[in-house]
């Protein structure tokens, strides 16, 4: 459709035009059976039917293993906040019934914007001590930013912790852990506890899920996303839970353990097959779709490929700008992200001269998040008396339906601006 324009956007963001024709079908007709999506019962056949074909197309595309549960929920990564601090609590009284809240230690890995929120809600809820395992703004020489990956011998883990937890990838700081260094000691963090079995490994990977293979993925006890980045509309959580972590909460909370209300429970999850209550039916739909197609394309070796080649093709630009004195990254090299690039573009108001020009060429959702960005960037409103955060930035987002001509077009265009501005 040539109305659309290219849709660098962070989240919700771009779909394969494809699924959206197919799925404006079935939201009139789904699968003939002349009713619309949005409007059948979710206890249908059909749907039962499309639900359990989503989980395998997860199961086959990303090898999980029967030891894992694939669960599907709502509320978002902001709920999974919650919900994985409850459920591994309760599992951890269930094992621990004697120690406190003192000798009770949640692990967390702070590497940006998302597991910070992440570990401020652990510290919320209460019942257990947060351990900060490390903070990477620690590590940055400029402002206190989260611009890379610290150093592997600066983490600092706890004795035996309920669970460590990570995000893969940080959208907003554009900092992702590097798959080329996968090894117990680094990433992803597969430490013993004191009964000799791995520590649950709690992992984040909302903005990059099923855009390649997850390493170790067998050895977490929860992955968690929402759809709205590589998979679908938002609306839909997708989980990935190791048996051992669907535990009876109700026992737990007689022993001690917080009450886990009866939705975000796991175990009703998986014991209901993610159909207690009414799920998001048409974001499930329309990620089913994608996820279809995505096994049509090749799975996720075709996924890992294409966009390893946009991400390599976006920070060769950025690398070329730099050199200019055109571009400055805000990551550190070796902590780049695949899927949001972000940089500042260097000089008065050539930022949203950059962006101004993108617009006009049809590329858009590139502004950076708000919250990144150095004091330079305040400007204090006088007439309503408070510090305003300005979107600062620009951030390339580069999910599985960003096309290659997409990022050609987008690599083209920074060029030119490059050539004009240095
Ligand atoms: N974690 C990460 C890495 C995210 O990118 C986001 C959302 N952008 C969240 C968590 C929060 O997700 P939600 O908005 O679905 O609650």
């Amino acid at each position: 459709d040539h109305a659309r324009v290219a849709n660098f956007g962070a989240g919700p963001s771009a779909l394969p035009v494809s699924v959206l024709e197919e799925a404006s079908k079935g939201l009139l007709n789904f699968q003939g059976t002349g009713i619309g999506i949005a409007e059948l019962s979710h206890r249908s056949k059909e749907f039962q039917a499309f639900v359990n074909n989503m989980e395998s197309l997860i199961r086959t595309q990303l090898s999980v293993p029967s030891t894992h549960y694939i669960l599907f929920t709502q509320g978002g990564g902001s709920m999974q906040f919650s919900a994985v601090v409850l459920n591994m609590l309760a599992r951890y009284r269930l094992l621990h019934p004697e120690r406190t809240e003192e000798e009770t230690v949640l692990d967390y890995v702070i590497t940006g914007s998302w597991s910070k929120k992440a570990a401020e809600e652990a510290r919320r809820l209460g019942g257990a001590q947060v351990n900060v395992v490390v903070d990477s703004r620690g590590f940055s020489e400029s402002e206190k930013a989260f611009d890379s990956i610290p150093p592997h011998d600066a983490y600092k883990f706890t004795e035996d912790p309920a669970l460590i937890y990570y995000c893969e990838n940080e959208t907003v700081d554009g900092v992702e852990f590097s798959h080329e260094d996968v090894s117990p000691a680094s990433f992803p963090f597969q430490l013993l506890g004191k009964d000799g079995g791995l520590v649950p490994l709690v992992a984040d990977y909302s903005s990059s899920f099923m855009c390649r293979p997850i390493p170790h993925l067998a050895d977490h006890a929860i992955i968690y996303a929402g759809a709205q980045k590589n998979i679908g509309p938002a609306g839909l959580t997708i989980l990935i839970v190791r048996q051992d972590c669907i535990v009876d909460v109700d026992a737990a909370a007689k022993l001690g353990a917080a009450p886990v209300p009866i939705t975000m429970s796991y175990k009703t999850l998986a014991d209901s097959g993610s159909l207690y209550n009414t799920p998001a039916v048409l974001s499930m739909y329309v990620s089913g779709l994608v996820l279809e197609r995505m096994q049509r394309h090749g799975g996720l070796k075709h996924y890992e490929e294409t966009n390893k080649r946009k991400a390599e093709k976006v920070y060769e630009v950025l690398r070329e700008g730099q050199e200019k004195g055109v571009f400055k990254p805000k990551v550190k090299e070796g902590s780049g992200s695949w899927m949001n690039v972000v940089f500042e573009v260097v000089g008065q108001d050539a930022e949203k001269e950059f962006l101004a020009g993108a617009e006009q060429a049809r590329m858009t959702g590139l502004k950076g998040h708000r919250s990144v960005g150095g004091w330079s960037n305040w400007r204090k409103d006088h007439s309503r008396r408070t510090l305003i955060l300005m979107y600062t930035g620009v951030r390339v987002s580069l999910y599985n339906a960003v096309t290659e001509p997409d990022v050609d077009r987008f690599v083209e265009y920074t060029r030119q601006f490059i050539a004009q501005h240095s």
